[in-house]
């Protein structure tokens, strides 16, 4: 739809909205221009809108994937807590054995 200067001088209206909301026409001859393309801007407005929600999905996804990563690595590092422990306790069965033999021998040694 041409602005009302261009349409009045059977001129070709063209707006880049990238570089203003005036014709080019209306930009040549220094005159306000009412011929901003609202169709343009609707379909920018649209496109942008839309590559928002795409963004907000990849977003999303995001967040939902790093929160199934923090519930499997915190399940490892429970499971991981756990055998720590059982081995913990081994060794400290192991050792205390081993302790009490030694003392043994050195008993039944001094004994001699
Ligand atoms: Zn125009
Ligand atoms: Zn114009």
């Amino acid at each position: 739809m041409p602005c009302s200067n261009c349409h009045r001088n059977g001129r070709s209206c063209i707006i880049d909205p990238s570089i203003s909301n005036s014709c080019s026409e209306c930009v040549r001859r220094k005159v306000s221009c009412d011929g901003v393309d609202v169709g343009a801007q609707l379909v920018n407005a649209m496109e942008e809108c839309h590559r928002l929600e795409v963004e907000e999905d990849k977003l999303l996804r995001e967040i939902m994937e790093l929160q199934s990563r923090i519930l499997r690595t915190r399940e490892q590092k429970r499971h991981m807590q756990k055998r720590q422990k059982e081995l913990f306790d081994r060794c400290m069965v192991e050792h205390e054995k081993e302790v009490r033999e030694e003392l043994e021998a050195s008993e039944s040694y001094e004994e001699h």
